[in-house]
């Protein structure tokens, strides 16, 4: 019988590991529970007879997958995947998997939580501005970009998105315009929505050159990685615009001189917390145990993010 391991240092809540369970269980699978570890040693004896591993933050090393002969799956319970050493994993021939989608709706609705906090000057009283009959621009359109144009429609918000891999038709369906380059993308909307993944081809592509181009009033909003913004164009642009506002899901690493010099103009959380909602969480452990139990029975490796 396979052993389905959850081991999580930070646990999911009581009735997500119940339904966890039951998905395990109900597929006829062994379920066991390794909660609030305090030391990697705990970790490393509770993987030795899993065959399944789920995971959220926790560290999946070369030594947590040298501890676990039998080990045939990590899934994290969540998007991003850089706590798994996926080589290491790569070399025993070990999928690993991510639960893409099941954080989106909690980032996207951080982003209109963001948005209005800003442009309503952080609750102060004073004057603001509204998002009825502006432009909004999506910058990526997967499974987050999507259920922002969502929302900035309910908000009576014009939306479009440049995702050069994404069917004009699927924008078309969703009311959303295509656009056919990023600079257009920023030239035509005052807010622009970042959704991007940070990888070779993003990372640092968003500088001065294409913010520069944003209309009057621009805000650019980011809830996808500090890696994808040239903090330098960025400086730029809040220095050569002083109508330009920006907010963020966690604080670039210049955002020190931002905090002395644009003073009102930026708003970052601080600690990344767009998937930090229990629904997610619970979305992704339950999707996470799906996964598992697809893999076992069926092969199913659709979410594999790793080669070998
Ligand atoms: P996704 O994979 O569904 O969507 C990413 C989209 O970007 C895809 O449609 C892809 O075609 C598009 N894309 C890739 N390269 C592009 C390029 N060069 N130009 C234009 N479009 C490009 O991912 P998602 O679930 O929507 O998440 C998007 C990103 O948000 C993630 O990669 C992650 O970095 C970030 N994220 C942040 C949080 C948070 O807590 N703030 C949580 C989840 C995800």
């Amino acid at each position: 019988m396979k052993t389905v391991l959850v081991a999580t240092e930070k646990p999911f809540a009581k009735g997500a590991v119940e339904s966890i369970k039951k998905i395990i269980t109900d597929a006829g699978f062994k379920f066991q529970l390794l909660e609030k570890y305090s030391s990697k040693e705990d970790l490393l004896k509770a993987v030795a007879e899993a065959n399944a591993l789920i995971i959220r933050s926790d560290i999946v090393d070369r030594d947590v997958v040298a501890a676990a002969p039998n080990l045939e799956i990590v899934v994290r319970a969540g998007a991003g995947y850089d706590n798994i050493d996926l080589s290491a994993c790569s070399e025993r021939k070990i999928v690993a998997m991510n639960t893409p989608g099941q954080n989106a709706n909690a980032v996207a609705e951080l982003v209109f939580g963001m948005l209005i906090y800003k442009i309503r000057n952080q609750f102060d009283g004073s004057t603001g501005t509204e998002l009825r009959g502006k432009t909004m621009g999506i910058y990526g359109y997967g499974y987050i970009g999507r259920l922002v144009a969502q929302i900035a429609h309910g908000f009576g918000m014009e939306v479009a998105a440049y995702d050069p891999f994404v069917d004009k038709n699927l924008m078309d369906k969703d009311g959303v315009k295509w656009i056919d380059s990023v600079q257009h993308l920023f030239s035509s909307n005052q807010y622009v929505s970042l959704h991007i993944p940070a990888n070779e081809q993003t990372k640092k592509s968003v500088g001065f050159e294409l913010l520069s181009v944003m209309p009057q009033g621009a805000c650019l909003i980011n809830t996808a990685r500090k890696e994808v913004i040239d903090e330098d164009g960025l400086l730029q642009m809040f220095e050569k615009r002083p109508d330009f506002i920006y907010v963020a899901d966690v604080a670039p690493d210049n955002a020190a001189i931002i905090a002395e010099k644009y003073a009102g103009r930026f708003y970052f959380t601080p600690k990344k917390c767009g998937a930090q909602t229990h629904e997610a969480n619970n979305n992704a452990g339950l999707a996470a145990a799906r996964q598992i139990v697809d893999f076992f029975v069926k092969g199913d490796k659709t979410f594999q993010v790793n080669k070998f």
